[in-house]
């Protein structure tokens, strides 16, 4: 495996206390993370995505709705959720209009929400006021992933400097590396939907161990590397609680192999996702739960 880039080191550092902390409810470890997807367009077309095949994989104006987004952080309060809502997804989360109503949902609420961007529409004319608005609805932190250049550094840090914003507050991570260097990311082929030969070992996953993954439609999915083919769908936040779909039996299968080693149900047998960069603490939980 390639060396870690500078930016994703520090972002996984940053995450990992609140990952790490295993929480229960009702007796039954409950997950840490929770990824939303509120969109499906984005205005770049990367390499290592599989938006770099319109045909395969369209821009598409869909967005998350505010009733939908209000759904699941009421239902994340009534299990008293204290880990991080991810909005990241298959899209630019800031191409959504209404994107600071979205963090206010779950800000107003004390929910620690962030953001991951590829920082575009920040550098707009409007982009300070958006930055200014978001973190006024109670965004936890931004994270810029950075595709051009090291330049960006310094132009990022400009821009949240000039909205007042401390760097406690957001994280930039470098990505404008080329194949060689794996585009500076974790590189996958996104349980089976690129072809790359990236080569992690294939055994356990942790991720059905300690996160969520919810769709811009409220479908609760397997994980972040299956959001583009959406394989598998365990319920939805609008017919379903979370936590009845966290204790899905689906999802309980899945999470029984993945934790104890084996990758045979579709789509983890054609994915080389590492799996295990978080959740290690979560897997020692339900282990536990599995031996009383
Ligand atoms: S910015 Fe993100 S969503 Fe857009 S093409 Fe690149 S990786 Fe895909
Ligand atoms: S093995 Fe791959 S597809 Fe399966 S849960 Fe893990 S990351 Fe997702």
């Amino acid at each position: 495996m390639k060396k870690m880039k500078e930016g994703m080191s520090k972002n996984i550092a940053r995450k990992t206390p609140s990952i790490s902390k295993v929480n229960t409810y009702k007796d039954f470890p409950l997950f840490s993370f929770i990824e939303l997807n509120i969109n499906e367009i984005c205005n770049r077309k990367c390499p290592f995505c599989p938006r770099v095949n319109p045909e395969k994989y369209p821009n598409q104006n869909i967005h998350m709705s505010v009733g939908t987004a209000e759904k699941i952080a009421e239902q994340l309060v009534a299990i008293d959720f204290k880990g991080i809502v991810n909005i990241s997804g298959t899209g630019e989360p800031l191409l959504t209009k209404y994107v600071p109503k979205i963090i206010e949902i779950f800000g107003s609420k004390g929910l620690h929400i962030e953001i991951v961007t590829n920082g575009d529409v920040l550098k707009r004319k409007k982009g300070t006021d958006l930055i200014k608005q978001m973190y006024s609805c109670g965004l936890s932190q931004l994270v810029v992933s950075m595709y051009d250049g090291p330049h960006q550094v310094e132009e990022f840090r400009n821009i949240f400097s000039s909205c007042q914003i401390s760097d406690k507050y957001y994280s930039l991570r470098d990505r404008w590396y080329d194949e060689s260097e794996n585009y500076g990311l974790l590189y996958t082929n996104r349980a089976g939907n690129l072809k790359n030969d990236a080569k992690y070992s294939k055994n356990a996953c942790y991720y059905t161990a300690y996160a969520m993954y919810v769709d811009y439609n409220g479908d609760v999915l397997l994980c972040c590397q299956d959001m583009y083919n959406r394989t598998v769908k365990f319920g939805n936040v609008h017919s379903e609680n979370l936590i009845d779909i966290w204790h899905d039996k689906k999802l309980n299968e899945y999470r029984q192999l993945l934790i104890g080693g084996s990758r045979n149900l579709s789509p983890c047998n054609n994915c080389n996702a590492n799996g295990r960069i978080f959740g290690k603490e979560h897997k020692v939980a339900w282990e536990e739960l599995d031996d009383n």
